[in-house]
C-alpha cells in the first residue's frame, strides 16, 4: 500500500510523475534507449532540457532577461555561488533559520555580511518584519520557506538591491513575481523531483559586477553561456522535474496549486488549533503552507512517541519533527494529496478520543 508521505525532503512526488519517469528509465519516448544512457548533448535529451526550461518560464511567468539553469551541488552550493558571483563589499541577509545562517556563513568568505534581522531569539518561529534593507548592499538574501521551523514569507518583498531567494521548499507552491528577484534558487528534492538537481532562475544583468576572478564551474555566466551544458547536468532528475511540471500544468498551474495548498494547510492548522492535545510551534502570521510544525501540548508531552507510532501504524511516514524543534512536522508539498492530510487529521482526532484526560 502506498504510504502517506509527509517527508521534508527528499519528499513525495506525484505517482504519475514516478510512473512516467520509470517508463523513461526503461525507454525514452520509444527510442530504444534509457534517458540515463543517452548523451546530454544529443537531440533527445536537449528536448527534455528545452521543455523543462520552457515549462519553468511559462508556469512562473518568468520575464525576459532571466535564465533558468539546472546544476548539481544542491541549494548548499548556491550558498557560496551567490556571494562568489555577486558580493563585492557587503551583502544583507535575513536570518530566519539554519539554512539562512548557512547561506550567510558562506557570504562571509567573500565580504561583509549584515544580518538585517533575525528570529533566533524565538528559535526561528516567526518571520521578522521591521527591518531596513541597506541600499549599499550588493544584494539581500532571504529564505522564503524555512523547512525546519515551518515559517514562510508568502509575499514578494520589495528590495532596493537585488533580491536573492532560497526557495528550495516552496518553489511552485504559489505564484511569484519573478521580476522582483535577482536570483531564485533551490534544490529540486522538496517540490520538484529527486535529489541531484538545483534550479537557478537568474537575471543576467546582475552579473559581471564583482572584481574577483571566478572559477568556471562556479560562475553563473559559464552556465548561462552553455545552457546548463558546460558539464554533464543531472539528466535523470531534470527529466523528473519536467514530468512534475507537466503534471502541475495539467492540474491548472501555480495559482491552482496555491489554492490546493491553502486548503490542505487550513484543515491541518485548524485541527492543531482545535485539538487541545496539540499545539503549533510557528507564530500564526508566519505559518508555512509547506511544512506544518506542531508538538504535543505540555500536559501530553509523554505521548509524543505514542502518536508517532499510532500515525505510523496508519501508514503515515516522515512526521517526526526536526531535532531542533522536536514534535512533529507534516510536509504538505504540492504532490501530497488532500486525502493524506485528512488521514492525519482523523488520526489526531482518534488519538484525542483515546488519550484526552
Ligand atoms: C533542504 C534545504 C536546503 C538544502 O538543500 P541541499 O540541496 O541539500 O543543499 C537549503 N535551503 C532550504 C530552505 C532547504 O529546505
Amino acid at each position: 500500500m502506498k504510504k502517506h508521505n509527509f517527508s521534508a525532503g527528499p519528499s513525495i512526488l506525484a505517482s504519475e510523475v514516478i510512473e512516467n519517469t520509470a517508463k523513461a528509465v526503461m525507454d525514452l519516448n520509444g527510442i530504444g534507449l534509457s534517458v540515463m544512457e543517452i548523451s546530454h548533448r544529443g537531440k533527445d535529451f536537449q528536448a527534455v532540457m528545452d521543455e523543462t526550461v520552457a515549462l519553468f518560464k511559462e508556469l512562473l511567468n518568468i520575464p525576459d532577461g532571466y535564465h533558468v539553469l539546472f546544476l548539481g551541488g544542491g541549494a548548499s552550493m548556491q550558498f557560496c555561488m551567490v556571494p562568489y558571483n555577486l558580493l563585492n563589499k557587503k551583502a544583507a541577509y535575513l536570518e530566519t533559520g539554519v539554512w539562512a545562517k548557512k547561506a550567510a556563513k558562506e557570504g562571509r568568505f567573500f565580504g561583509d555580511v549584515e544580518i538585517v534581522a533575525s528570529s533566533a531569539d524565538e528559535n526561528f518561529n516567526y518571520i521578522p518584519k521591521d527591518y531596513t534593507i541597506p541600499s549599499d548592499a550588493d544584494y539581500f538574501h532571504i529564505t522564503t520557506n524555512n523547512t525546519i521551523y515551518g515559517t514562510e514569507i508568502k509575499e514578494d518583498i520589495n528590495s532596493p538591491v537585488p533580491l536573492i531567494a532560497d526557495m528550495s521548499s516552496d518553489i511552485f507552491s504559489r505564484p511569484v513575481d519573478v521580476s522582483k528577484y535577482g536570483i531564485i534558487y533551490g534544490g529540486a528534492q522538496k517540490n520538484l523531483g529527486p535529489a541531484g538537481a538545483t534550479f537557478i532562475i537568474i537575471r543576467e544583468d546582475i552579473l559581471g559586477k564583482v572584481d574577483r576572478a571566478i572559477p568556471s564551474m562556479l560562475s553563473y555566466q559559464t552556465h548561462i553561456d552553455n545552457g546548463s551544458m558546460f558539464n554533464t547536468p543531472p539528466c535523470l532528475p531534470i527529466y523528473t522535474i519536467m514530468e512534475t511540471l507537466r503534471w502541475l500544468k495539467k492540474l491548472g498551474g501555480v495559482k491552482k496549486m496555491q489554492e490546493l495548498n491553502e486548503a490542505k494547510a487550513r484543515i491541518l492548522y485548524d485541527e492543531i488549533d482545535r485539538n487541545e492535545m496539540f499545539a503549533g510551534t510557528a507564530e500564526k502570521e508566519s505559518r508555512s503552507l509547506m511544512n506544518i510544525c506542531f508538538v504535543m501540548n505540555e500536559k501530553y508531552k509523554e505521548l509524543e512517541q505514542e502518536f508517532l507510532s499510532f500515525a505510523s501504524s496508519l501508514g503515515m511516514v516522515g512526521l517526526k519533527g526536526h531535532r531542533s524543534v522536536g514534535g512533529f512536522r507534516a510536509s504538505t508539498y504540492n504532490a501530497l494529496p488532500l486525502e493524506s492530510v485528512k488521514a492525519l487529521v482523523d488520526a489526531m482526532q482518534e488519538f484525542e478520543k483515546k488519550f484526552k484526560k
